[in-house]
């Protein structure tokens, strides 16, 4: 019961603060207390130096990265299949992008030697790692399996 009443920290998708959740609320939605906005919008977040730590880091939920570039070819083909699992992990998971190209400091801290490449992080250790594009349901499959979500 005291785990079914506990609050979870969500990052929200636009600004970054960090919101407290009671659990048993994070299926319907709930807004950010600064910026009004959705904590759960359906969409991948853009993930960059400023918003990283918070996904990563602070957030109580698991985030699920794709760590790609514009001119990876698969990563392009990837894209639609990432956008899919949203919905399907939402609000068990965080699903964020990096761009190595915009961020190659980040890329770096984490190794990333190919792309596609997906890395469950959770609480700020990295949990689980596969390389090469993955269609949606595989992509559900293995987050939900490694985020025990
Ligand atoms: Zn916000």
């Amino acid at each position: 019961m005291a785990e079914a009443l506990a609050a979870v920290i969500v990052a929200c998708p636009a600004c970054a603060t960090c919101n407290r959740v009671p659990r048993d609320k994070l299926g319907q939605g709930g807004t950010c207390g600064r910026c009004g906005g959705s904590l759960f919008n359906g969409e991948p977040v853009t993930l960059c130096s400023a918003n990283f730590a918070a996904h990563a880091s602070k957030s109580d939920l698991p985030l699920l990265v794709d760590f790609w570039a514009s001119w990876c070819e698969p990563c392009r083909q990837m894209a639609p299949a990432f956008a899919t699992a949203v919905a399907k992990l939402e609000p068990h998971l965080r699903l964020g992008k990096l761009d190595t190209e915009a961020e190659p400091a980040i890329a770096a801290r984490f190794g990333i030697q190919s792309i596609p490449t997906l890395v469950v992080i959770h609480k700020g250790q990295e949990i689980a790692r596969r390389s090469g594009a993955m269609p949606a349901g595989a992509i559900v499959e293995w987050a939900r399996q490694a985020a025990k979500a």
